[in-house]
């Protein structure tokens, strides 16, 4: 029976650059996908590569008005800048589509209708906070607040950073909403829930989960350790799963709810079946063949370990109970960590696929380094830059191009570029290996994969090495023998290139399609491994296929993504040599600077430079409005008539000063020039429409 096969990658969200980190997904599904589409039609008869850009919720919303544009601009342009970077690591989806589309949502109302019926969805009223200003309900990670564990300011609304505390929005003390400042209150509001914890839900899972080859062992554990151990009990370890929000949202209305939309995390995995629909409508495939329940199809997600709980437990139940089809596997991969460590901004190992391109780097030498060592597991992976530089040297350049660069000038030169027999006995294990090789790719061992073809190429290379082409080729021309051999020599060589070359294939594809012109043969299926390249086969003459990484490459590259935040190269000289003024962003961070308002300034009596300032930082006092009293040395510079009303800044936690005339509750900011050439107090402003309490940063 062939295989008909339906793969995804994790869709990437509509609001960000694609960095190396989300690249080792995207080249590892490639590659495997590549490799199948490799096997000979009556093995794999079809099989298809989809994504799209993940592209609703309250993020994208308010990332969108803060750039002053549309939702639908926003994501347009970032799809644009995606499938650029997409194309540039020649990473080949059959579609790259997006989840604002109607084939989404014809998907997602189809399985949310169909899970109603099956008595799947409940309404119910929950209480969540409110942002009165910015009149929105607010996500966990838009609130802020003091940790009610160790007091740590401004942790998030489900975690701690400090303390590693987890809570809940509720416990929060003195709770914000990042996106005005303003005080959130507690509201509710109906949503609606998908029954996960129905005892329906709950044996399916449980038996799901278990089936041999849906899960990785360690990603099955992982879910035996949510759903329960024990197949049999009917302990119910899931919860009812929100899948509605409340508007202003940017997505999909719920058909039967006006106002209230479904969660971006219903609508991101039903984008493969939209993007999957899409392509069907445009390339005549069967779209029920590959999604009825009975589906002889095959269908692999390939996902990080994060998005695991999404796509192991709440997508193949929802799948399961709306009457379509469950993955067959769902492959988990680890994360990406550069030099040992966590991919950092102010290092310049936070890198982006753009600028790696806009170096000049090759995207295949990225694509080999990952392959090498990428397996089926979970772990992460490192990107050790040294050893980066140093593998793809000397893998690619030192044993497999330059088996192509020794050779073919000789048969270009000597054989007006025609081959001899190339079916020596030393070349046999080179194609016998084809099967291991092929293995190693299915089951997505491609670190392994590859260190049998390196293993191939030491041998070719000992072969070529023995013969010394290079020293027969001194003594051919008036020698037939020698001339004989120098042919046989180069010709098998090639056989070796050619080889070596159909199994690198899926992760070097732009390679492997100079070599096919070079070469002057069809493009490389896996059974070409068994057949040879004929006597008499003519060769095109070699142009260069790949140079070696300069490690100051590297280091540009580094350099390029350092964040412009890091000092200046004087300021590291001057704190290197002498005293350490520099503070962390700890230090910075206990500094609570406040968006503050002007109600009242006045002179002060007596004093020669000060005006007292009434500032409103968005505290509260018995219901109404609490101000602090500050006195600034700004008299020489401004009228206070003139500053009411105005925006500022003020530090809210220094220190209460006790002064001759009343007490100061803080300091506003003004700049000055510290030599006095440019005369003048410059109180600083906020742009037009930061709030009073608005935490600077
Ligand atoms: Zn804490």
């Amino acid at each position: 029976m062939t295989r008909k096969i339906l793969v995804t990658s994790a869709l990437p969200y509509a609001n960000g650059a694609i960095h190396l980190g989300h690249l080792v997904e995207y080249i590892q599904t490639d590659i495997w996908v590549r490799f199948q589409k490799m096997q000979p039609k009556e093995r794999v008869s079809e099989c298809w590569y989809v994504c799209a850009d993940d592209t609703h919720g309250t993020p994208i919303m308010l990332r969108a008005e803060k750039d002053g544009i549309t939702p639908e601009a926003l994501i347009a342009r970032v799809h644009s800048e995606h499938s650029r970077d997409f194309a540039g690591f020649h990473v080949a989806f059959d579609n790259f589509y997006t989840t604002h589309s109607d084939e989404t949502r014809d998907c997602a109302n189809e399985i949310y209708s169909r899970l109603q019926k099956g008595g799947l969805i409940e309404k119910r009223s929950i209480e969540q906070y409110y942002d009165p200003v910015r009149q929105m309900f607010l996500p966990d990670r838009f609130i802020k607040g003091e940790c009610p564990k160790c007091g740590a300011k401004d942790q998030y609304g489900d975690n701690c950073e400090n303390c590693g505390a987890a809570y809940t929005p509720n416990d929060l003390i003195d709770p914000y909403s990042t996106v005005s400042g303003a005080k959130p209150e507690l509201r509710n509001s109906d949503h609606y829930f998908f029954r996960l914890s129905d005892s329906s839900c709950q044996s399916f899972l449980r038996r799901w989960t278990r089936e041999s080859g849906r899960l990785q062992p360690e990603a099955a554990n992982k879910m035996q350790e949510w759903l329960g151990f024990d197949e049999n009990s009917d302990e119910n370890k899931l919860t009812d799963w929100d899948i509605s929000r409340d508007a202003p949202y940017f997505g999909f209305e719920i058909p039967d709810a006006p106002g209230k939309y479904f969660y971006v995390w219903l609508d991101a995995p039903i984008g493969y079946m939209g993007s999957f629909k899409n392509l069907c409508t445009r390339r005549g495939i069967d779209f029920d063949e590959y999604w009825k329940p009975d589906s002889q199809t095959e269908l692999y997600h390939f996902i990080g370990k994060d998005i695991l709980y999404f796509h192991a437990l709440f997508w193949p139940a929802e799948l399961e109970h709306a009457g379509y089809r469950t993955p067959t596997s769902v492959f988990a991969h680890g994360f990406l960590t550069v030099d040992g460590a966590k991919m950092s901004k102010s290092r310049g190992t936070f890198i982006t696929a753009e600028s790696y391109l806009q170096q000049g780097l090759n995207p295949e030498w990225l694509r080999y380094y990952y392959a090498a060592k990428l397996n089926n597991s979970m772990e992460d992976i490192d990107l050790n830059l040294e050893d980066f530089a140093a593998r793809v040297n000397s893998d690619l350049v030192g044993k497999y191009i330059n088996i192509a660069s020794r050779c073919a000038g000789f048969i270009s030169k000597k054989f007006d570029g025609q081959l001899t027999t190339t079916d020596a006995p030393w070349l046999k294990p080179l194609r016998d290996t084809a099967q291991t090789i092929a293995q190693a790719y299915e089951d997505r061992e491609f670190g392994r994969a590859l260190r049998e073809v390196m293993a191939l190429a030491d041998s070719a290379n000992v072969i070529i090495n023995d013969r010394k082409p290079w020293e027969l080729a001194k003594q051919a021309d008036n020698n037939p023998e020698v001339s004989a051999q120098l042919h046989a020599a180069c010709s098998e060589a090639i056989e070796a290139f050619r080889l070596l070359t159909l199994y690198l294939k899926p992760v070097l594809p732009k390679v492997a399609q100079a070599v096919e012109a070079f070469l002057g043969i069809a493009p490389l299926t896996w059974s070409d491994a068994a057949k040879p390249l004929a006597a008499g086969h003519q060769i095109n003459s070699y142009t260069h296929l790949m140079t070696r990484i300069d490690p100051k490459q590297i280091a540009a590259l580094v350099d390029a993504n350092k964040a412009t935040f890091s000092p200046a190269p004087e300021t590291v000289a001057q704190t290197t040599v002498g005293h350490d003024d520099s503070i962390s962003i700890d230090d910075f961070m206990k500094i609570d600077l406040r968006i503050a308002r002007i109600v009242a300034a006045d002179h002060v009596e007596g004093a020669e430079k000060l005006i007292r300032l009434a500032l409103d930082i968005g505290e509260t006092q018995n219901g109404g409005m609490k101000t602090r009293q500050v006195f600034a040395g700004i008299k020489s510079a401004y009228d206070p008539a003139l500053l009411i009303g105005r925006m500022t800044m003020m530090v809210a936690n220094l220190a209460p000063r006790k002064m001759k005339f009343g007490i100061s509750e803080g300091m506003v900011l003004a700049a000055s020039d510290p030599n006095g050439n440019t005369p003048g107090i410059f109180l600083l402003a906020p742009d037009a429409g930061a709030l009073p309490g608005m935490r600077v940063k």
